[in-house]
């Protein structure tokens, strides 16, 4: 069993990792961007309390966060372990997680901001299954090459609202790095190498904490 957490600045491929290694590892992978954004599309009270944050491109508020986390670890799904994608993001954050979870591993993706706001600002989503893809590789394709669905660019992939993100992620994210070193927990890799090398990275790293 292995509880994971996935640090690193929005764009640094976190999500697409993540699924990577839950695929190979058979745990959860828990995003917080992901659930917010489907409590949102289901209007349920927590998307409401979510959305002007998420479109400003702030992070929302640590209670209604760790709120939704908790509940989610406490599934019978998260016995086997799991890979958090986008939480803890700040220092309270954190402190909460220690209260109801154990972590084994922290995995840091380490990307310069100017790589992230290219990354970020050329994104595009499938909004029914959620697979990314890059402009600069889409060869002017319009629909999900998985479902057919009309590619979407995030609200928050808006350039303006990119950089508002990774001010964020320096101000309030960034501390963790320290916070988790200071744990014993961090490992870091950086974000120089393929897609493919990272995954097999993050899986030696994982193995070795076993
Ligand atoms: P992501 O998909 O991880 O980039 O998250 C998209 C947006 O969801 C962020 O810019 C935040 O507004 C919000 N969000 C996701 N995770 C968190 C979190 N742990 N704490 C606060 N806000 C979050």
């Amino acid at each position: 069993m292995l509880n994971i957490v996935f640090l690193g600045p929005p764009g640094a491929g976190k999500g697409t990792q993540a699924k990577i290694v839950c695929e190979k590892l058979g745990i959860p992978q828990i995003s917080t961007g992901d659930m917010l954004r489907s409590a949102i599309a289901n209007q349920t009270e927590t998307g409401l309390k979510a959305k002007t944050f998420m479109d400003a491109g702030q992070l929302v508020p640590d209670e209604v966060v760790i709120a939704l986390v908790k509940e989610r670890l406490a599934m019978d799904d998260c016995k086997k372990g799991y890979i958090l994608d986008g939480f803890p993001r700040t220092v309270e954050q954190a402190e909460a997680l220690q209260t109801f979870a154990k972590l084994d591993a922290v995995v840091d993706l380490d990307v310069a901001d100017e790589v992230l706001v290219k990354r970020l600002s050329g994104r595009r989503v499938c909004p029914l299954c959620g697979a990314p893809y890059h402009v600069d590789r889409l060869n002017g394709e319009k629909s999900c090459k998985v479902d057919g669905t009309p590619l979407i660019q995030r609200d928050d992939d808006k350039p303006e609202t990119v950089l508002s993100r990774l001010e964020v992620y320096h101000k309030k994210t960034a501390p963790l790095i320290d916070f988790y070193k200071n744990a014993g927990l961090l490992h870091s890799i950086g974000g120089d190498l393929t897609l493919e090398e990272i995954s097999a990275e993050i899986l030696k790293v994982l193995e070795a904490s076993k």
